[in-house]
């Protein structure tokens, strides 16, 4: 008889046990409003500044804990304000950040968004004490892996991190998430690594080397990444849905109709909507169900982490 092996709640040594582990990227986002975007060279008044906690590690953490998973992050920000008030920000989110390291060789992560009277942006990303993220810090948050369920990863800290990441998380059975953003080309042996992979068009079609705007071009990339070895992949297409390439079944989700005002963030949501059933053992279906609700309700709002709804505001059919 064989007998599985199943995880069990392990603190680490400061007592501390999360369902969820994030290794990712924090930024403070810098958004500008101005009339119009200025000409290079020219100076331009604008309407005001607003400085918001950002990053898509730390999106999808905090999405991740407002619909009800225990969170750890694993992450490097600089010993700056802006540092300090991304760590005072995760604990107000009630998100663990015993993996978290303070780098005074490098200042915080930064995102200069600059949005004009069209609601258009340009976004300049500074990755800072992001690129500091190092396969030492996930040793550090060893223990953190061991104990947790799942790991979730994005693409803006370093891939030798993230590979690190996904190698030790599968050590410890933990199940992986690559949300493999921002859009890039990656080596097989990391999609090897990954139990869900999570992409939108742009990302779907790097990976896969061929277009991806609708569902059935969706459905042929996604086929491709599981032959490339990733054994489950979601790819996201905004208000056309969700197609999941799973067990060598293919579905298409359409997405809940809504009346979009800002789709800052629908890709963090929906990551941790999708994360936090899983996390609960739900099933597929239900996961991708509430990660579509949790972002049909980001997109009526404004701004990344702001828009990110709470657990019980959702409604799933
Ligand atoms: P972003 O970069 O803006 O955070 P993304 O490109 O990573 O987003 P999308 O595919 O645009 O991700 O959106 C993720 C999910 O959010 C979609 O699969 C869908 O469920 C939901 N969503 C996005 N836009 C809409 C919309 N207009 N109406 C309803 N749901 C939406």
């Amino acid at each position: 008889m064989t007998i599985a092996t199943v995880n069990q709640p392990h603190d680490d040594e400061s007592g501390a046990h999360a369902d969820v582990v994030v290794v990712g990227s924090l930024n403070m986002d810098l958004v500008v409003r101005a009339p119009r975007h200025p000409q290079p060279g020219e100076t331009l008044t604008g309407h005001a500044l607003v400085t918001t906690p950002g990053g898509k590690g730390a999106n999808q953490a905090v999405a991740l804990a407002r619909l009800g998973a225990s969170t750890a992050m694993i992450g490097c920000v600089g010993d700056d304000a802006h540092g300090h008030a991304l760590l005072a920000g995760l604990d107000q989110e009630g998100i663990l950040r015993q993996g978290m390291r303070l780098t005074s060789t490098r200042p915080t992560g930064v995102a200069m968004i600059q949005v004009d009277d069209a609601s258009q942006n340009c976004i300049v990303v500074i990755p800072g004490s992001n690129a500091e993220l190092l396969p030492a810090d996930v040793e550090r948050g060893d223990a953190l892996l061991r104990s947790a369920k799942l790991l979730v990863c994005q693409l803006e800290v370093p891939l030798e991190t993230v590979r690190h990441a996904l190698d030790r998380a599968r050590r410890h059975g933990c199940t992986t998430l690559l949300n493999a953003a921002p859009a890039m080309a990656l080596p097989n042996d990391v999609l090897a690594r990954v139990d869900w992979l999570v992409v939108n068009e742009t990302e779907a079609a790097a990976l896969s080397g061929q277009a991806v705007t609708h569902p059935d071009e969706a459905a042929q990339a996604a086929q491709r990444l599981r032959r490339q070895g990733c054994r489950r992949v979601l790819v996201t297409l905004g208000a056309q849905g969700v197609v999941a390439a799973c067990d060598d079944s293919l579905h298409h989700y359409p997405a809940p109709a809504v009346t979009a005002m800002d789709t800052t963030a629908a890709g963090d949501t929906f990551v941790g909507g999708f994360a936090a059933a899983l996390a609960r053992e739900a099933g597929v279906e239900t996961a991708i169900r509430e990660g579509q609700a949790a972002a049909a309700i980001a997109v009526t709002r404004a701004g990344a982490q702001s828009s990110i709804p709470h657990r019980d505001e959702l409604v799933t059919p």
